[in-house]
């Protein structure tokens, strides 16, 4: 594994070290609501966001998750990775980059399995940052497992027609069309009963019931939309990926989310560190600054540790995605998903623990960080979906004991040992005893 980064690169990565924290966090500070990044209509943002934009795409660094088909760079993960850890340290940072979820997702939907013609009219606008797009795949009643879904779709001439209800769609009220799963196939084994829908968000019957409010943002400002699709008819090309192959379309865009929602959180986590690391050369209490505790040296040396292995998992598993065959960093990208809520946790309370009162306000940056745990191990799948993935890998390849004990039960490892050199044995005891 390899995690060098040529010269010509980590040039590209100081320019965007600096360019977010000195022109983008000021769109954090402006416009702090989680949705903002995302309202296309609003003219101060969009008056600041463009410029910003158009510096990117001078540098040649917009959208780079993307192939080079698609107008992106074609870097990997690996590259990603990197780049990632400084995007995710602001919230506006991925709308500035073209890398916001989950456009991100979607666009990789679409570029797979999109026509011609719905790739000109959807696709080409996201990439471009014109328009931003919205996932509906959660239901009201159901959400990590998704043979629970009833929202359906049925044929109705040359259109397809879809009725029911899907909760906590990110940006449904901002969004120009929505990528949506329903069921098509009841009758067929459980994996193949779902299918993708591209659904523009001007079709007649699409309510947005309420905005729902992550506990991050203020309450009457949610952008998770509670949505019913009321006998929503789209035509028969607007399936994507074909009738029962939902799950196999959303896998496609999943794995990816999940491993970019990691980088980002090694972002926030070293803000975070670095927030601590000033804390504690600045501030005294009992004689001596707060780092000449040791209770405060342990909170500093176990986040930049838990970091730094969070951050060896992330790239890793960006190495895997990049080198091995397809496939093959799934039990990785699981153990990534439940080690950043977990690491975004402990980092984010400990930094909070060093700033005493001012930590518990919403003075510093620390506050969104707490508020983002819950959601780290929700979305995306629960942390327990992705625990018992990572186990069932495992599980796959162990192998039981032979007999009653362990493979590595002492007695019966001694004994095979001492039979294995039973002649060196006899031969020792036979000199000493003579
Ligand atoms: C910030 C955020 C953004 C989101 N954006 C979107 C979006 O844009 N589009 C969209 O469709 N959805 C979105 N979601 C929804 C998200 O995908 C679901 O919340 C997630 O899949 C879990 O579903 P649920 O909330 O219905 O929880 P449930 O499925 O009801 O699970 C609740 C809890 O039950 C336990 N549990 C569930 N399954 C298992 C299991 N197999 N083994 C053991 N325990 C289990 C876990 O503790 C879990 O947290 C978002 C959620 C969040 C928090």
């Amino acid at each position: 594994m390899d995690f060098t980064v040529d010269a010509e690169f980590q040039e590209k990565l100081d320019w965007m070290n600096r360019f977010v924290r000195e022109e983008v966090e000021d769109l954090d500070l402006l416009f702090p609501d989680g949705g903002a990044p995302y309202d296309k209509h609003n003219p101060l943002s969009q008056a600041i966001l463009k410029p910003l934009q158009e510096q990117v795409k001078a540098k040649g660094l917009w959208a780079c998750h993307l192939d080079p088909s698609l107008g992106g760079k074609g870097y990997g993960q690996m590259k990603l990775a990197l780049m990632n850890e400084i995007i995710g340290r602001c919230s506006w940072a991925p709308t500035v980059f073209g890398t916001a979820a989950p456009d991100t997702g979607n666009a990789e939907i679409l570029a797979l399995y999109g026509t011609p013609e719905q790739k000109e009219r959807y696709l080409r606008p996201l990439l471009d940052g014109e328009i931003v797009s919205t996932f509906a795949m959660t239901e009201p009643q159901a959400g990590a497992d998704p043979k629970e879904f009833v929202c359906k779709a049925w044929r109705e001439g040359d259109d397809w027609v879809i009725d029911g209800e899907k909760w906590y769609a990110s940006n449904a009220k901002y969004c120009s069309f929505y990528i949506v799963m329903a069921v098509t196939n009841p009758d067929n084994p459980p994996h193949e009963r779902l299918s993708m829908f591209v659904v523009p968000a001007e079709t007649p019957g699409i309510i947005i019931k309420r905005d729902v409010a992550g506990m991050n943002e203020p309450e009457d400002h949610g952008i998770h939309g509670y949505i019913r699709f009321d006998h929503v008819r789209v035509p028969a090309d607007a399936i994507l990926g074909g009738p029962g192959h939902g799950f196999k379309v959303a896998q496609s865009r999943l794995g990816g989310g999940r491993i970019h929602h990691a980088m980002r959180t090694v972002g926030q986590c070293n803000r975070a560190l670095e927030m601590m690391t000033e804390r504690a050369v600045s501030r005294r209490t009992q004689g001596r600054l707060l780092g000449d505790h040791q209770f405060v040296k342990g909170y500093l040396a176990d986040t930049a540790i838990d970091i730094e292995m969070f951050r060896l998992l992330v790239l890793k598993t960006a190495w895997m995605i990049d080198n091995l065959p397809h496939g093959a960093a799934r039990m990785n990208i699981g153990m990534c998903k439940v080690a950043m809520a977990r690491v975004y946790h402990d980092v984010a309370q400990r930094a909070i623990q060093l700033h005493g009162a001012l930590g518990t306000t919403h003075e510093t940056p620390i506050a969104k960080m707490w508020m983002g745990v819950p959601m780290l191990s929700v979305a995306d799948g629960p942390t327990e979906v992705h625990k018992v993935q990572v186990a069932g890998a495992l599980l796959k390849k162990a192998v039981p004991a032979p007999g009653l004990f362990p493979t590595e039960h002492i007695p019966t490892k001694r004994e095979a040992a001492r039979r294995k050199y039973a002649h060196i044995l006899a031969e020792t005891a036979t000199a000493a005893a003579e």
